[in-house]
Order: C-alpha cells, then sequence, then structure tokens
C-alpha cells in the first residue's frame, strides 16, 4: 500500500522542502520506495537532490501535467531522477508557474491532474512525498488532492495562526472532493534551544486552532548544518550524518513509519 504525503505550508522558509529531502532519504534508508515530487516553480527541492539547473531539465512533472491536461500518451516513469541516496525524484521548475497558469482554463478535473499522475506511480512506490510551493493556489490544491494526508511543518518561532486558519480551511474545502485527507501532523521546526519556549508552542496548538491535530513528538532544531545541507545538494545523512538535524529527522521518520 503506497501512503501520498503532501507537505504543505501557505508560509515559505518553514522547512518544508528540507524536510521533503530529509524525510524521504529517511524512509529510503529504512528499505521504503520512495518519491518525491517537486511541485514548485522554483525547483527548490530539485536543487537540494543535487540538480544544479533545474530550469534547464527537458522533462518535469510540468511536462506530465501538460500531457494529462491534452490528454496525450504519458509513461509516468518518464523523467523519473534515481538519486544516489536511494530516493526517486520527479524533478520541478519555472515550467510549473506557466502550467499552473494553463490549469486555470481546464473546464473539468483541474483540482486532480497531479492526482492522475501520482495514482499511475502507486504500485510502485511505499511512500510519495509532494514538496508543495508557499501559496494556496492550484497547485498546491492539486497536492492535496493527489494526498493521502498532508505533514504541515511549521517555525516554532512563528506561529501564525491566520497562515494556519487559511491552510486548515483549505482543506476543509478539499475534503468535499477528496474526503478521506488526512493530517498526519504539525511538526515543529527550526525550533530553537530553549525547551520552555517549545513546550509553550505545543501548548497554544493544543488549546487553540489546531486542537484535534496531532503534533509530531519530534520537532527540528535550528541549525546551520540544515542550510548548509540544501546548498551542497545532499541530505542531512550524508553533510552531517551524526548530527543533531540527522537524529530529528530520523525520528520524525520512525513517528511516519510508525503511522
Ligand atoms: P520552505 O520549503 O518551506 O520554503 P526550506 O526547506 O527551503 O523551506 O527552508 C528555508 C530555509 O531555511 C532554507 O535556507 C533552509 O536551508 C533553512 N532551514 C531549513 N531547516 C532549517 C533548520 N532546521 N535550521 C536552520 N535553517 C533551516
Ligand atoms: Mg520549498
Amino acid at each position: 500500500m503506497c501512503k501520498v504525503i503532501s507537505v504543505s505550508n501557505n508560509k515559505g522558509g518553514v522547512a518544508k522542502t528540507t524536510t521533503t529531502c530529509n524525510l524521504g532519504v529517511g524512509l529510503a534508508r529504512s528499505g521504503k520506495r520512495v518519491l518525491i515530487i517537486d511541485t514548485d516553480p522554483q525547483g527548490n527541492l530539485t536543487c537540494c537532490m543535487g540538480i544544479r539547473e533545474p530550469d534547464e531539465l527537458d522533462y518535469t512533472i510540468a511536462d506530465a501535467m501538460a500531457r494529462i491536461i491534452n490528454e496525450e500518451f504519458i509513461d509516468p516513469h518518464e523523467g523519473i531522477i534515481p538519486c544516489e541516496e536511494g530516493v526517486d525524484l520527479m524533478p520541478g521548475n519555472i515550467e510549473l508557474s506557466g502550467l499552473e497558469s494553463s490549469l486555470i482554463s481546464v473546464t473539468i478535473g483541474r483540482e486532480s491532474i497531479l492526482k492522475d499522475f501520482v495514482d499511475m506511480l502507486r504500485d510502485d512506490y511505499d511512500y510519495i512525498l509532494i514538496d508543495c510551493m508557499p501559496s494556496l493556489g492550484l497547485l498546491t490544491v492539486n497536492a492535496m488532492m493527489a494526498a493521502d494526508s498532508l505533514l504541515i511543518p511549521m517555525e516554532a518561532e512563528y506561529l501564525s495562526a491566520k497562515g494556519l486558519n487559511n491552510l486548515l480551511k483549505t482543506v476543509t474545502r478539499i475534503r468535499r472532493l477528496n474526503a478521506d485527507l488526512t493530517i498526519d501532523g504539525i511538526l515543529l521546526t527550526k525550533v530553537s534551544g530553549r525547551t520552555n519556549y517549545e513546550r509553550e508552542i505545543r501548548e497554544k496548538l493544543d488549546e487553540g486552532y489546531a486542537k484535534n491535530i496531532r503534533i509530531f513528538t519530534s520537532s527540528i532544531p535550528r541549525s546551520v548544518r540544515a542550510s548548509e545541507q540544501s546548498a551542497l545538494g545532499i541530505s542531512i545523512y550524508r553533510h552531517d550524518p551524526r548530527g543533531k538535524i540527522a537524529a530529528a529527522y530520523q525520528s520524525l521518520t520512525e513517528e511516519v513509519l510508525a503511522s
């Protein structure tokens, strides 16, 4: 059984991409077959996986989605890049920006183009992770429609009630079409060393607008190692295998495997 997880938050800089990369590699290291999909026109995940110039790629998720829109033949494996660290990557780049605009004129099923693509690959993978762009536009809606569940990274320092409310409202709307969509949980990221502060944030979430949503026990500390990693195009397991970020993502991986 394949599980499709969309890593979403309409706020940027909360470690969606870093989490998709490290959770993906973590799951692959546990022996799972993993595909990660970059649906952000900025192509950050694609860069993170070591591809220097995403915009020069011939074929990306944007091309696959365009073929589905145009009802052309599609081989879902075309364009998938096997990465050294054991995950497969369906890259994304600036072409996604044009693709998102052209989705607007699709009259029927524009929310489920990515789902059509992902469903063709369910037999080949145990986990498919979708890295979202920081918005609640049609590409993010497509990611949520394709997903079984959401993982919501949130920067502990900037608990944004409004941002989270908008995200949760979108989830409610998506459930009209994708009734089984669940929320795996909120992942606190970039947490600085103050444990009391983290506890406060957890309590606020529990009491407030995120009650009934699980908050992962694992949280990701703030560390320069994480920002170095994306620039180098390798996962944290390779960049700093014995550091606290690798340990935190390993612990998240175990929580995801257990859920
Ligand atoms: P998003 O995809 O949500 O926009 P990114 O994963 O690209 O977020 O992370 C935003 C920035 O923060 C990047 O420069 C990244 O390297 C950095 N970053 C990610 N996780 C951490 C962390 N745990 N500690 C410090 N910096 C981090
Ligand atoms: Mg990103």
